[in-house]
């Protein structure tokens, strides 16, 4: 990729988004737009370098004025959130079509050239993921279709949008399936958070107040595997520079259980918490994995590379450090 080709970011308010901008800042892109709905004051992160731009991209004629230009467009606007937000707002999570749909539409008026969508692992057949020690999902397995409700659907019918719009109009569309991403520089309370940092979370609450205890959601035996943000930011940029253009998936492939996780935090923080399971809570399929047979054998081996333990402790370290800052300020304001 040129480094003067007009990039836009949308989402860069956002967790991965903002990581993004990061990234293409330290490459050496000068000419970015890095685009949000969220006011200034509330993007993880805000690149002075780059023109940020705060629009909602589901009206059409915002996304004509972001796009007017470009070269390239990384698409990572959702409204979306973890279990605890997708499982109970489904409709908003399937607005989001209108993010995509508009922001294709414009691309292909303003002759985009590349165009990456951000999806995810939600588009897999429920009925593939009903066990713990559940068998990696392959790209395929996304058919026949029965993706998680809502969110899941919203991002498989993208997908095909991107599809089409390469086959019929050719914008050159990539299309990665993101298997659960944490790190730092993201939402860890207010209810759209996911698991890595809910659990860090109520870990450094229970260190904190010196209650020893902890809720976990489910049993606890359910099993995902998680990305750390720098392979996702990379893994993201390897598959937009790629001849490939059906969707991939961009994730780890070391399956753990939610009670493995908690056990890590619980290491980090170096303390043992008594576990209150919620069994009616949100909890999503009983078990998912990525299968990376594919983008190992596109992309020279490539994998995701950092281990969950060193990336939780860096996000653990992170939001540490902003519960701290929140409740300084919190003192300071007399609250
Ligand atoms: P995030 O919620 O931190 O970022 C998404 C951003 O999109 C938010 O800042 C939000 O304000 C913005 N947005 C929402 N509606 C918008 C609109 N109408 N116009 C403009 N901006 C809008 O989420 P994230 O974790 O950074 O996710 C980025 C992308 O990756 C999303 O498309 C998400 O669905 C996808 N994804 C993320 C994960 C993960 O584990 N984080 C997993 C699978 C897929």
């Amino acid at each position: 990729m040129d480094k003067d080709d007009f990039i836009v970011v949308t989402g860069a308010g956002g967790f991965i988004g903002g990581h993004l901008v990061g990234s293409l800042v330290r490459q050496g892109h000068r000419r970015i737009r890095a685009v949000d709905k969220k006011p200034m004051s509330s993007w993880y992160q805000l690149h002075p370098e780059v023109d940020s731009l705060q629009r909602d991209l589901t009206d059409r004629a915002a996304c004509d004025q972001v796009a007017r230009g470009a070269a390239v467009v990384y698409n990572l606007a959702a409204d979306m959130g973890g279990m605890g937000f997708i499982e109970s707002h489904k409709a908003d999570c399937m607005l989001s079509v209108l993010i995509n749909t508009h922001m294709l539409m414009a691309a292909r008026q303003h002759q985009v050239r590349d165009y990456f969508f951000a999806s995810s692992a939600c588009v897999y057949a429920a009925d593939k993921q009903t066990d713990a020690d559940v068998v990696a999902l392959r790209e395929s397995d996304a058919y026949p279709a029965l993706p998680e409700d809502g969110y899941g659907w919203e991002k498989l019918f993208s997908e095909r949008m991107c599809r089409h719009f390469r086959e019929d109009f050719a914008l050159r569309t990539r299309t990665a399936r993101y298997h659960n991403v944490y790190g730092p520089w993201g939402t860890y309370d207010g209810g759209r958070e996911k698991a890595p940092a809910a659990i860090c979370r109520k870990v450094i609450e229970a260190k904190l107040s010196g209650r020893h205890e902890i809720e976990i959601w489910g049993d606890g035996e359910q099993t995902r595997s998680f990305m750390y943000i720098d392979d996702c930011i990379e893994g993201t940029q390897l598959i937009m520079h790629g001849a490939n253009t059906e969707p991939v998936n961009l994730g780890s492939d070391q399956l753990v259980s939610i009670n493995q996780l908690a056990d890590i935090a619980e290491a980090i923080a170096g303390i043992k918490l008594h576990r209150r399971y919620r069994l009616d809570a949100p909890k999503g399929v009983r078990g998912r994995n990525s299968d990376n047979t594919m983008i190992k054998a596109l992309y020279d081996d490539w994998a995701p590379s950092i281990r969950l333990e060193d990336g939780l402790e860096r996000t653990y370290r992170w939001i540490y450090d902003q519960i701290i800052a929140g409740r300084q300020a919190q003192l300071a304001a007399g609250d």
